[in-house]
This record gives structure tokens, sequence and C-alpha cells, in this order.
């Protein structure tokens, strides 16, 4: 007998009867943008030898949710937002929403891209070009991937101890936390101190590169329906670098994005992104390095008349292959 829980068969059953429309997340006059990473294979086993953190619904999941948001959101793409942003009183008051990618992962051109074209789903991909030209994935799945493969019990990395043993999953979460926190010329060594200390190679480049989206693949979407913009240039927390050094990363990675796409990059979506990984600086230099839009991550919904184009928030899609999940029905707290 198929089992389900009390709160699986009253989403369903509010899912069935419209009554979702009055209770979902995605109310009228709001923006909810959804930010993606990794979409996993159908029967995929979890033996990624990188961050496992990352990877979001299967493919059919993201399917039901984009089949799902269709039905009961106005899907913009990043130039009708960047028109609602601008113009809001101009806007009727729907329920909009927005597919956000980060990162330039592979599956997202192999799984997530067919979706998003079979439904035509318009969604912005942003991508980090120093990282694609040098096929080399970021610091958070080249930490995983050296603890993850490391035989020792402990290492020593700047004067702490830090177990391996037991303590995998705990010792990855500081050492990622410290690439978000500590100012990145303490930092800029890390992964290679890392590969020191546990004794492993950091991953072979063309091991790196199969996970990463190619430049053809990324000028293919580009063509069909979604729209490419800056994460920086190599994803270093902005908070963590000095001004000049954030100018550089947004002012790179938009000047490579427009010499390889050939059109205006116009929006980022900073690094991390919560609010403790930009600062007011990272937005003033965003609108000096002539983005139109900033977004950031974990920020909550939008409401459209109270849009900071510096700080459009966004919010983690759930991996459920239930879409109430999405609206904050059942987890209320994801709009706060
Ligand atoms: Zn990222």
């Amino acid at each position: 007998m198929l089992r389900i829980s009390k709160k699986e068969l009253l989403s369903r059953i509010l899912y069935q009867s419209g009554l979702l429309r009055l209770t979902a997340g995605l109310g009228n006059g709001g923006i909810t943008i959804l930010t993606y990473h990794r979409i996993r294979e159908g029967g995929y086993s979890g033996a990624c030898p990188f961050d496992e953190d990352v990877f979001g619904p299967t493919q059919s999941c993201f399917e039901q949710q984009m089949k799902w948001l269709k039905r009961n959101a106005t899907v913009l793409s990043e130039t009708e937002l960047l028109e609602v942003i601008d113009k809001p009183e101009t806007c009727p008051q729907h329920r909009y929403a927005l597919v956000t990618f980060d990162d330039g992962y592979r599956d997202n051109y192999d799984l997530a891209y067919p979706v998003l074209k079979t439904h035509a789903i318009p969604a912005l991909f942003f991508v980090c070009p120093r990282l694609l030209d040098e096929r080399r994935l970021g610091w958070w799945d080249l930490i995983a991937y050296l603890i993850k493969q490391s035989p020792k019990q402990e290492i020593e990395l700047r004067g702490e101890t830090l177990g391996l043993s037991e303590q995998k999953i705990s010792s990855m979460r500081k050492l990622q936390s410290w690439m978000k926190t500590l100012p990145a010329a303490e930092t800029a060594n890390l992964v290679e101190a890392l590969s020191a200390a546990s004794g492993v190679a950091v991953p072979p480049r063309d091991l790196q590169s199969k996970e990463l989206m190619t430049w053809d693949q990324v000028m293919e979407v580009s063509h069909n329906g979604v729209t490419i913009g800056s994460h920086t240039h190599t994803h270093r927390v902005l908070a963590t670098l000095d001004e000049e050094g954030q100018r550089w990363e947004l002012r790179e990675s938009k000047a490579a994005l427009e010499r390889r796409l050939g059109r205006e990059v116009r929006t980022i979506a900073y690094p991390a992104g919560r609010h403790g990984n930009f600062t007011l600086a990272t937005m003033r230099i965003a609108r000096e390095c002539g983005y139109l839009g900033a977004f950031s991550f974990h920020s909550g919904g939008n409401r459209l008349r109270a849009i900071n184009a510096f700080d459009i928030h966004r919010i983690a899609a759930t991996d459920s292959c239930n879409p109430m999940f999405m609206c904050g029905v059942i987890r209320p707290g994801i709009f706060a």
C-alpha cells in the first residue's frame, strides 16, 4: 500500500483543488526567483567526487516544477525582469517568477536546458568566464574532492586540526566557510595547502572539465531562451575582497562574456550571495561597471514595487518533486 504523510496528502489536495492560488508564496505583485545549481539524472546514485550539496532535483522533478511554475506564474526573461524593475507601475499585479542557474555546470546544458526548451521557459545562467576558460571547478568542489579522497584521519591547516574520519562533512563546511568569510588574500592558496595536507592531488583538469559547460554549449543556450549573466570572473566571494579586487571580478567577467557572446551582459549574481557575502560597495561597483541588475541568494521574495536592482532577492529551489515545496506553503519561512 502506498503510504503518504498527512502533510503530503494535504498538499496534494490543496494543489489539485486550486486552493494553492490562495496560499502560495507566489502572491500577486510578487516576483519569486528560483536558484538552481545542479540537476541530477534520474536514478543518480549520489557517488559524485565533488560537492553533493549543490545538487538539486532530478531532471523529471525539475520538469514537474517547471510545468507547475508555468501554470501558476508568469515566468520572466532577464529583459522582462529589468523592465518590471524599471517601470513597476506599468506592470499588472501578476504572480511572477524567474528561473536561474549558477556556476555553469554541464548538467545545466544536458538536463535542465532540454526541459526549459521544451516548455519554452526563459532562464538565466550565471557563469564565471575564467573558470570556464581554464576548465576549473570552483573552490567548494575542489575542497569537497580533496577531503573525500583523503586517507588521513586528521590534518592541520591555519593552525587548526580538522578531523577527516567521522568529521569529513563538518571539516569540508568549515573550509568552505573560510573561503566565504576570511580576507581573500588569506585563502588564495587554501586549495593547494589542503592538497598538500590531505595527501591528495588536485583533480586532473579533464575530470574538472567534464563537470562544466563548454563555451559552445553556453553559446547554444544563449541563442535559445537562456540569458547568460556574470557570476564574477573566478567566483571569489566579493565581501572578502577590497574594492579594487571586486571591481576586477565584475569588470573582467562582463568584458570576457561580452567578447564571447557578442552582446551586452546586463546582470550578475553575487557568489555565495547572502547579505554578508557582498557589501554596499559591491552594489555601487556593480552599477559603476555597467550592470543593470544584481542578484543575491537566500534573500527571499521580491515585492514588485520595492525591488532594489542591485539586491534582487532569490531563494533556493527545492529538490522535491512536489511543487508545493517551491512556493513556501510547507516551508513558509522560505519567503522571510
Ligand atoms: Zn556560485
